[in-house]
């Protein structure tokens, strides 16, 4: 859990490390970036180095505090993440126990809201309620540090709070307690409280590189070097992604969906179209996201193909054959309006629109943008399944 746990952000790591050299640690730190980045796995080196009893930048690894912050048993090092009201403690404790043993595995109940099924989706409302932040948070905050140097408390997805649990931890915020560390980290900075905001120091975390991402799969997770390259560029820049990616069995499968998707779409065979948006209302809605997202990465590829050519660094590299194949034939597409399109599905999904008539609708609207005479947004019809191939 040392700072070369964590992949690249360079600039970060200095940031902090200075801030202990110096003695000038910030009373709150916000941590923004997209998903995978390393914000988490910066926050518990942070906290290791804080703890450690030698008090460098640097944790000696081998002292109590350092430890104890490693198998995140310290009783003062805090994680709180948003869970969905009448969540058993025992599961955020195994989330929080693999979270120490992988600081970039998908732990949180959004992205996973069953721990050990992956492909299981949910639609319970996943927040910090007030209550908490009231009783668990301010309870702990309440005392002094216990056997560490400092109290510590990450704060995971901050920007899943409700207003008065907003609220509720703005006060803990404006009552600073003595050598008392936050950390929150978000990927969505402008959904949090200006008043928040105001008190943090932000850092930022860049997406990882895929050759970043590609060393740490084959060095940690021992991936294969062919497969570590190809899943390192299809995880845009995020490691969480990669590991999904790669306890995603269904991965190739899926991908083969999408290729079928795209050639129906383009020849408007409407009865394989409606087979197959069968099949893929069948996945479930969250593995809909990751088809919608493999669907994206297929047209960036294209986008990619028809502005570089062959040279293009494409993230589907053993389809390149496919995908110039699709650019030569579909010199007219609107390759933009493609993305904007499968964006808007996506977003169509997670606000629960059903998914069989989305694909559909989605599949008449590609079908144009191939042509070249798409404009506008996804619209689907929330009664009438017939409207969108009425045109
Ligand atoms: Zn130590």
């Amino acid at each position: 859990m040392a700072w070369a746990s964590v992949i690249d952000q360079p600039r970060v790591l200095e940031t902090l490390q200075r801030a202990i050299g110096s003695q000038r640690v910030a009373h709150a730190y916000l941590f923004h970036g997209p998903d995978g980045s390393g914000k988490r796995a910066a926050a518990l080196a942070f906290a290791q180095a804080l703890q450690c009893a030698e008090g460098g930048p640097e944790p000696c690894g081998a002292c109590s505090g350092c430890r104890k912050v490693e198998r995140l048993i310290h009783p003062d090092v805090h994680v709180m993440m948003p869970y969905p009201r009448g969540t058993d403690t025992e599961d955020v404790a195994q989330r929080i126990q693999r979270l120490a043993k992988h600081p970039y595995a998908a732990v949180d109940f959004v992205r996973r809201p069953s721990l050990d099924d992956p492909t299981k989706s949910s639609n319970k409302q996943v927040m910090y309620h007030v209550d908490r932040v009231n009783d668990d948070l301010r309870r702990s905050m309440s005392y002094k540090p216990l056997e560490g140097r400092y109290k510590f408390v990450l704060l995971l997805d901050a920007d899943l709070m409700r207003p008065e649990a907003a609220n509720a931890f703005l006060k803990l915020l404006e009552e600073p307690g003595d050598r008392t560390v936050f950390v929150l980290t978000t990927k969505r900075p402008d959904r949090l409280l200006p008043t928040i905001l105001s008190r943090c120091q932000r850092l930022r975390f860049d997406p990882l590189s895929a050759d970043g991402l590609a060393a740490a799969l084959r060095d940690r997770d021992d991936v294969p070097a062919d497969k570590a390259a190809t899943y390192a560029r299809m995880a845009d820049g995020s490691y969480t992604r990669a590991l999904d990616l790669l306890e995603n069995e269904d991965l190739m499968a899926h991908r083969a969906m999408v290729i079928d998707y795209m050639r129906y779409a383009y020849v408007r065979d409407l009865d394989k179209l409606a087979d197959l948006a069968e099949e893929i209302q069948r996945l479930g809605r969250e593995r809909v996201k990751g088809l919608l997202r493999l669907l994206l990465s297929w047209i960036r590829d294209l986008v990619l193909y028809h502005t570089m050519g062959a040279d293009a660094p494409l993230v589907n590299v053993d389809q390149a054959k496919a995908i110039a194949r699709f650019c030569s034939n579909l010199p007219n597409a609107d390759l933009e309006a493609m993305v904007d399109l499968v964006e808007d599905a996506l977003d169509l999904v997670q606000r629960n629109v059903q998914i069989g008539l989305t694909m559909m609708t989605l599949a008449a609207a590609l079908g144009r943008a191939m042509r070249g005479s798409h404009s506008g947004r996804l619209y689907v019809p929330l009664a009438d399944p017939v409207a969108p191939f009425a045109a």
